[in-house]
C-alpha cells in the first residue's frame, strides 16, 4: 500500500466541505465535527483513492474490509456522548480512522482488530505514532480486553449478530456501548447504557450497513 503523506490546501478544502455536509445531515456535536476536520482521511487510504477520499462513502482497505463512511463514523461518535479523558474500547480497528477521530476527541482508545494483516499495516503507519493515547491490539473483539476493563465507552464498528455479553460486562456503571446489531445486510444502530441497578437501557436509532463482526482471529 502506498499512502499519501501530504495534507494540501485542496485536501483541507474538501474536508471542510465534507464536514459541512455532515452538519447538514444532522451531526451537531462540535467535538465530533472538529475531530473530522482535523483528521486527514486520505492518509488512511491508498493513494489510488486520493481523489475520492473526502466523498461520504466507504472504501476498501484490504482483506475484504472497509473504512467506514464518514457519516457513519460521525453518527457513532456522536451517539457515544463521550467526554475527554474517557477510556473507550473500539472493536474493529480497520484503517484506524475511527480510532484517530476518537483520539482527537480527547479519548483514550483501546482498539482491537482480528485481521493480522490490518493490525500489522497499522504498526507501520507512521502517522499513527503521534497518537500515544491509542493502544492497538490484535485479537477477537467478542472477548474484548478484560484485563483493561472497565471502560467508559464501548464502540463496535462491525455488524454484531447479537449483543456480545462479555463486552457488556466490561462496561462501567453509567457507561455506554454503541453498536450496529443485525445478521442481514442492514443493521440497527443501538446504544446501551449500564444503569446503577445493573440493568441495561436499550435505545434504537437508524439503519446502517457494516461488514460483519466475525468470531476468532485471522492470521
Ligand atoms: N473502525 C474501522 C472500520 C473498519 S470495518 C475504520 O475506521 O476503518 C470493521 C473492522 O472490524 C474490520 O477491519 C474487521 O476485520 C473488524 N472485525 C470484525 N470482526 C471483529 C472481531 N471479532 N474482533 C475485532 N475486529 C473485528
Amino acid at each position: 500500500m502506498s499512502r499519501p503523506t501530504e495534507d494540501t490546501y485542496r485536501h483541507q478544502g474538501l474536508r471542510r466541505k465534507l464536514v459541512q455536509a455532515l452538519h447538514k445531515k444532522g451531526i451537531s456535536d462540535d467535538r465530533v465535527l472538529d475531530a473530522l476536520l482535523e483528521v486527514p482521511r486520505h492518509f488512511f487510504l491508498d493513494s489510488a483513492f486520493d481523489e475520492v477520499a473526502y466523498e461520504d462513502r466507504a472504501f476498501p482497505i484490504g482483506e475484504g474490509q472497509t473504512i467506514s463512511q464518514p457519516y457513519t463514523v460521525a453518527y457513532q461518535s456522536q451517539l457515544l456522548e463521550a467526554s475527554p479523558e474517557m477510556r473507550i474500547l473500539e472493536v474493529g480497528t480497520g484503517s484506524a480512522y475511527q480510532a484517530v477521530v476518537l483520539a482527537e476527541m480527547g479519548l483514550e482508545v483501546f482498539t482491537i482488530e482480528r485481521q493480522k494483516k490490518l493490525y500489522d499495516a497499522n504498526q507501520e503507519f507512521n502517522f499513527l505514532k503521534r497518537y500515544n493515547t491509542i493502544h492497538f491490539n490484535y485479537g477477537d473483539g467478542y472477548e474484548g480486553l478484560p484485563e483493561l476493563a472497565p471502560f467508559d465507552r464501548v464502540l463496535i464498528t462491525a455488524a454484531a449478530p447479537f449483543i456480545p455479553p462479555s463486552l457488556v460486562a466490561q462496561l462501567k456503571t453509567g457507561g455506554m456501548m454503541v453498536l450496529p446489531v443485525g445478521e442481514g445486510d442492514v443493521q440497527e444502530m443501538m446504544r446501551l447504557t449500564k444503569m446503577e441497578d445493573g440493568s441495561i437501557k436499550e435505545e434504537v436509532f437508524d439503519r446502517f450497513s457494516f461488514v460483519p463482526m466475525v468470531k476468532g482471529k485471522n492470521e
